[in-house]
């Protein structure tokens, strides 16, 4: 499905406006109109200010040559040629006087403080060399944007300046190497993660060059067996995106291209790059939209293409998630295959309800179990075996065929009374658990599950269950 156009609300749109020998006008004599002079000062703008009586601050700046002043009042004339204007007054009236003349010729003006005389806002902004990062609320809360500055300064180091720098230095070189455009973004995407840049991070200029000019060489020289992708199984976890990994984020945020299930969660696919593309390969619980030879062909082709696919799996790719398949087709076409691990849903599951999955004297085994084969039934299992191990049981895919699953496992002898626990869309605010034995466990879920993926814990573990905890979420 294609990503859509239309936002779930407005906001502003973002722009870094190049005022190199444009003018700027502040209208206002006070600390606010200096206080955007200096903001100004490294924008390359070309500073005038006007007011009838400028204070000490203002008068300084004049001194200095960083702005021209004019004391005297604001005239429509003095907007002319200008490119953005500020409006420094206290006085309402007298603000909305330039506003109403800067809107009249198109010029683009923001009035301190008022925000319904503000074509524009101010961003907090964090710097970085050439790097600029600007932060906005739309003005709900402008203590917001400063703590997320400070997060943000702590969060880039300052060698990122360096790396701008550099990288911006090795631009022309790198595309009159790579004349490939998908082949470039690959070989930046790489460069940024290298040796090279982390040298330049740590403040070694010249063993970046020399690293990068190696990279480079190597890129330019694979060039002559045509473009080539690489493919990323990645484990998208259970649903919170808190449960990802640092990789796993790394591999979301360079994919070219990313195919997803449906129980990728919501906030993960935020992650990609704008422009990467993401297709909806719409797997769940064994309902396919597209049938695994098609995803395995479209994992092909655009690897083909020399795309960095990342295929985004719902828990851990190779867990029930047929990851086997995708990287044995990947292999006979020759293609290397990263596997990222992910959290599965059984883990998120049990640490929700703080369920230890083994415990001394209670369980000294975990298994993983699918109730779902290809037909959609209960697939045979030594079922007297499992339950003489007297390990946990996990139930994936469960929903359906849980009646026939625990009659099953009363068959083999497990006791009616063992705990159980259904847990659906673990990890996410929807979560919802119901708690039963193995012998009414089948008719809670299918008398009140919802319908959304769902995984089913047995064992005498899940009788230490945090129920206090769990109270605030259980649907019952
Ligand atoms: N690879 C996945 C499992 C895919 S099979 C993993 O490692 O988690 C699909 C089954 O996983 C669902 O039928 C359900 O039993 C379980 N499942 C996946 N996400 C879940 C979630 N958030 N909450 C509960 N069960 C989930």
């Amino acid at each position: 499905m294609p990503t859509p156009m239309q936002p779930d609300a407005v906001s502003a749109f973002p722009i870094m406006l190049d005022l190199v020998g444009q003018d700027v006008l502040v209208v206002g004599g006070g600390e606010a109109a200096a206080a955007k002079c200096r903001l100004l000062a490294g924008s390359g703008a070309r500073i005038r200010a006007v007011d009838p009586a400028p204070e000490e601050a203002l008068r300084d700046l004049a001194a200095a040559g960083d702005i021209v002043l004019a004391v005297r009042r604001f005239v429509p004339g003095d907007l002319d040629g200008v490119r953005l204007c500020y409006v420094a007054l206290d006085d309402e009236a007298a603000a909305s006087v330039p506003v109403a003349a800067a809107r009249a010729r198109g010029v683009l003006v923001n009035a301190v403080d008022r925000p319904g005389l503000c074509d524009f806002a101010t961003p907090a902004i964090v710097r970085r060399g050439p790097i600029t990062i600007a932060i906005a609320t739309g003005g709900a809360a402008p203590a917001l944007a400063r703590n997320l500055r400070a997060r943000i300064e702590t969060a880039v180091p300052a060698g990122f300046g360096a790396l701008a720098t550099f990288c911006g230095s090795w631009r022309d070189r790198v595309a009159a190497a790579l004349a490939d455009r998908a082949r470039r973004r690959l070989f930046w995407d790489a460069a940024l993660e290298s040796p090279a840049a982390q040298a330049v991070l740590d403040g070694d200029a010249a063993g970046g060059e020399r690293l990068m000019e190696a990279d480079l060489a190597r890129a330019a020289g694979g060039l002559a067996q045509g473009p080539r992708g690489r493919a990323s199984l990645v484990g998208a976890g259970p649903g919170d995106v808190g449960h990802l990994t640092l990789a796993a984020v790394r591999a979301i945020q360079t994919a070219d291209v990313i195919l997803y299930d449906k129980l990728v969660g919501p906030g993960v696919l935020e992650l990609a790059r704008r422009d990467a593309a993401r297709i909806d390969v719409g797997k769940r619980c064994g309902r396919h939209s597209m049938n695994q030879a098609a995803i395995n062909a479209l994992i092909l082709r655009y690897a083909r293409a020399g795309a960095h696919v990342v295929r985004l799996k719902g828990g851990d790719p190779l867990v029930f998630g047929r990851g086997g398949e995708e990287i044995a087709a990947l292999r006979e076409a020759g293609f290397a295959v990263e596997v990222i691990p992910g959290v599965t849903a059984a883990l998120a599951a049990a640490a929700g309800l703080a369920i230890p999955l083994t415990h001394r004297g209670l369980s000294r085994s975990l298994h993983f179990v699918t109730a779902h084969d290809r037909d959609g039934g209960l697939p045979e299992q030594d079922w007297a075996g499992l339950v003489g191990l007297g390990g946990t049981l996990v139930v994936y895919m469960g929903a359906r065929t849980l009646a026939a699953l625990t009659s099953r496992l009363l068959a083999a002898g497990m006791a009616a009374a063992t705990p159980a626990v259904a847990v659906e869309h673990a990890s996410l605010p929807q979560e919802r658990r119901l708690h039963g034995t193995l012998a009414d466990i089948a008719a809670r879920v299918g008398a009140e599950g919802g319908g959304g993926p769902t995984l089913v814990m047995i064992g005498a573990v899940v009788a230490l269950a945090d129920v206090a905890g769990d109270g605030l979420r259980d649907a019952a």
